[in-house]
């Protein structure tokens, strides 16, 4: 049987909770994402993507329904739970990259590791490994602003891997990057996918990077609109599908 590695049911967020200016964002989504999927996430601007992918990754608090991760319910853990938990399950890759620019390079990779207590020594080592993998080696004593963006999102990539993480949650990963640097990074993300059997869920506005993934939901409204599964298409077909949806629904949105 196919393992379930996240799970939303009847989850619903509303922001400023109970509160005159209290605002539904999310509805009522159920999803399950499989071990090894990789998931796009599209939909227009403030249909609920970024607010999908916080709530069902621990970095924000769904107001009802469930959220498991790996079977365990996030609402049940305390926040030292969740911080533990994110450490062991959990990468996560934003459009802005979120490195600290008072820091190097090789410690904006190692936070992670530093912040769970790993020591020196391992910490020297794993660095060294995935800055190698990610090509980066000779930029660790940088800091951020002194890199370009392709060269910052490969140092952000590594502190996303660093601990080895079973889920990769994604924001616009490409959202800063040119069409080069965006193609490496999907190639990575795929690699990741295909070989490392990573479990991927990634936001993005972009058709061409969305084909890169095995199943694509459109979220539109606060709901989850439509679901596309890549299933025997070529990238190309699975691509040419996305567009004409995506099109559809502009079409749908001119008309009103
Ligand atoms: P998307 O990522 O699809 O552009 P978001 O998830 O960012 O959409 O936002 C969904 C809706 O929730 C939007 O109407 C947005 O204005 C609202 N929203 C997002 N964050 C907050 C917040 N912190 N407080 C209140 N409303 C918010």
């Amino acid at each position: 049987m196919e393992e379930i590695v996240l799970e939303a049911r009847h989850m619903k967020k509303i922001y400023n909770y109970r509160t005159e200016n209290a605002f539904e964002a999310l509805h009522d989504i159920n999803i399950q994402v499989r071990k090894g999927e990789f998931i796009g996430i599209m939909g227009p601007s403030g249909a609920g993507k970024s607010t999908f992918i916080n709530n069902i990754s621990t970095i924000d608090q769904y107001t009802e329904g469930s959220v498991l991760i790996k079977g365990k319910e996030i609402r049940t853990m305390s926040s030292n739970e969740i911080g533990r938990f994110r450490f062991q399950n959990l990468g996560f890759i934003f459009q802005d990259f979120n490195l600290l620019n008072t820091h190097t390079l090789f410690e904006n990779i190692a936070l992670p590791l530093s912040l769970a207590n790993v020591n020196k020594k391992e910490i020297e080592q794993r660095v060294n490994e995935i800055a190698l993998r990610m090509k980066i080696s000779s930029l660790l004593h940088k800091k951020p602003n002194e890199c370009s963006g392709g060269q910052r999102q490969r140092a952000a990539i590594c502190r996303a891997l660093i601990n080895n993480p079973e889920i990769i949650v994604a924001d616009e990963p490409t959202g800063n990057l040119d069409s080069a640097n965006s193609t490496e990074l999907m190639n990575i993300l795929q690699q990741l996918n295909k070989e490392n059997g990573v479990t991927i869920v990634m936001v993005t506005h972009d058709p061409l990077i969305t084909s890169y993934t095995s199943r694509l939901v459109f979220i539109k409204d606060g709901s989850i609109e439509r679901e596309l599964e890549r299933g025997d298409m070529t990238q190309e077909e699975f691509f040419q599908k996305i567009v004409e949806l995506n099109s559809e629904e502009s079409r749908e949105v001119l008309q009103k």
